[in-house]
């Protein structure tokens, strides 16, 4: 089978799916045969060839019009990327109330807002994968990073639960955990925030074990090989793409 027929036939909910990590996921499928709806805030960035919808996944009421969007233009759902996602920082009294359910309402409540809307089109497929962005901050313990770290953990857990309780209806749930990756998100905060950009820049790309930050196609073909049809056997699994920073335990200086 050619790259270019492996999801042939399937249809792909990618949310986040007009910038970074979510984009480069979109323009791989689409590459590889498969429908895709792209569900973002600003959908005018979904890559050419996908449905782009304008949806919010912190609320339920545009995820169930949007699913059922994508479930009528192509007359079902098979796949499912929870990748939108927002950061946050600080230690733990940097966030406030409101805070911490924003965060926690786009990052983790939407995993289960957009699979539990897309559960009865993804029970009738014959090759149904739900892959969900976690990252490095789920098990790493990053400074200044406790909200986030917070959602990621969960949706990192909430994949395993998740995962046990579909693997009987052949719907296999898996995860991604990215290290710092090279997308609008990181680049405008660090330009945004630092005195010189390039010298961060440069520091950043020394923190990490491979010495430079992770391209997001990297993580997109990640996504796409749990996603696969190929890979009916793999459920339950979180993949780190972080340039060994978790699995080695180390971190360059
Ligand atoms: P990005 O900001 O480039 O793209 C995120 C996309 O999500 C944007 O198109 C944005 O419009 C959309 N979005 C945000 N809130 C939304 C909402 N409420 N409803 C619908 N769409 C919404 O970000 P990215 O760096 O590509 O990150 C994508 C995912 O990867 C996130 O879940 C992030 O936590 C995770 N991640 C990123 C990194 C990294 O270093 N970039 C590392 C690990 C994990």
């Amino acid at each position: 089978m050619s790259t270019s027929e492996e999801f042939a036939g399937l249809t792909a909910i990618v949310t986040g799916g007009a910038s970074g990590i979510g984009r480069s996921v979109a323009e791989l499928l689409l590459e590889s045969g498969a429908n895709v709806a792209v569900f973002d805030l600003n959908p005018d960035g979904a890559p050419h060839g996908a449905l782009g919808l304008q949806c919010d996944v912190s609320d339920r009421a545009s995820v169930e019009a949007a699913v059922e969007s994508a479930a009528a233009e192509y007359g079902g759902i098979d796949i499912v990327i929870n990748n939108a996602g927002i950061g946050a920082q600080g230690q733990v009294d940097a966030n406030d109330d409101a805070e911490w359910n924003k965060v926690l309402n786009v990052n983790v409540v939407s995993v289960a807002r957009v699979t539990a809307a897309a559960l009865p089109y993804l029970r009738k497929s014959e090759h149904a994968a739900v892959v969900n962005t976690s990252s490095i901050a789920a098990t790493a313990g990053l400074p200044e990073r406790v909200l986030y770290s917070a959602t990621k953990g969960a949706i990192y857990s909430m994949t395993l639960a998740m995962a046990a309780d579909h693997v009987r209806e052949g719907i296999r749930i898996n995860a991604v955990c990215p290290g710092t990756a090279n997308t609008p998100w990181v680049m405008s905060g660090l330009m945004s925030k630092a005195e010189k950009p390039e010298e961060e820049l440069r520091q950043l790309n020394a923190r990490q074990p491979h010495g430079r930050l992770v391209e997001p196609v990297e993580v997109a073909r990640s996504i796409a090989f749990l996603a696969s049809p190929l890979q009916g056997s793999t459920t339950g699994s979180t993949l780190a793409v972080d340039g060994g920073m978790q699995g080695l335990r180390l971190r360059a200086e």
